[in-house]
């Protein structure tokens, strides 16, 4: 804990270091987040997209993409501010390999500005949860787990509390990249644990990118199986 608080306060002095210049076209001043307005609206919104997996549609009058209207997945719904492109795939890399924390805190309070939940909607989770690394990578290779440094952005603007330990990741999957997709997906399932604390509350599962949607389903099936009443999915991007 002490650690990640004081990860926390490293965002927090890479951010004032920053504050002063574009994180992406190298201007200045800009006032709050960390990216200029015109650079802001040349980030790729998400646009309409599946409730379920949030894969952008082609055609607005989708309800659903094919797969998730197939078998919907285990969460309920999933939100994600922008298609994981240019430049905001760069910025997460930044973020995610090169402990670039300010482009990290900075999409992350545009992300808790976008995808606000609203007080008392049905949509807002009681508590949020970011999908864990296996300790071995976080302690030996990243040394941090950027989707917890995420949902503490999230939890302080939306006002929901984080728990980092109500899921753990039991079993890595560095070497899965390279298997099919069900192949996958089954050996995602048995990948995570979740807390028996998780019962009975709306748990909002963080992440950074939502890729193929596998380590969501895997990760709110966990949740789901120890009694979360639902699970609702958060991301940065969304991997078109
Ligand atoms: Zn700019
Ligand atoms: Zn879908």
């Amino acid at each position: 804990m002490a650690l990640m608080r004081s990860l926390g306060r490293l965002l927090g002095s890479a951010v004032d270091r920053h504050l002063a210049r574009c994180l992406l076209c190298g201007d200045g001043p800009v006032p709050c987040a960390g990216i200029c307005t015109p650079c802001r609206h040349d980030l790729p919104p998400l646009g309409h997209a599946c409730p379920h997996c949030a894969l952008p549609l082609a055609s607005p009058h989708d309800r659903a993409c094919a797969r998730c209207l197939q078998q919907a997945p285990p969460q309920n719904r999933s939100y994600a501010c922008w298609v994981y492109a240019y430049p905001v795939a760069q910025l997460i890399q930044g973020f995610k390999y090169r402990r670039d924390f300010a482009a990290g805190r900075t999409l992350a309070e545009l992300t808790a500005a976008e995808l606000l939940p609203h007080q008392g909607s049905d949509q807002r989770p009681d508590l949020l949860v970011p999908v864990p690394m296996h300790w071995r990578k976080q302690l030996f290779e990243r040394g941090y787990n950027q989707a917890q440094l995420i949902a503490d952005t999230l939890g302080s603007h939306w006002q929901i509390p984080v728990d980092a330990r109500a899921l753990r990741k039991v079993a890595p999957t560095d070497s899965q990249q390279t298997l099919k997709r069900a192949q996958r997906r089954k050996n995602l399932a048995n990948s995570f644990q979740a807390q028996p604390r998780v019962a009975g509350l709306h748990i909002g599962l963080v992440d950074d990118v939502i890729t193929t949607g596998a380590t969501q389903e895997a990760a709110a099936q966990s949740l789901l199986q120890a009694g979360a009443a639902q699970v609702t999915s958060f991301a940065l991007a969304r991997t078109p």
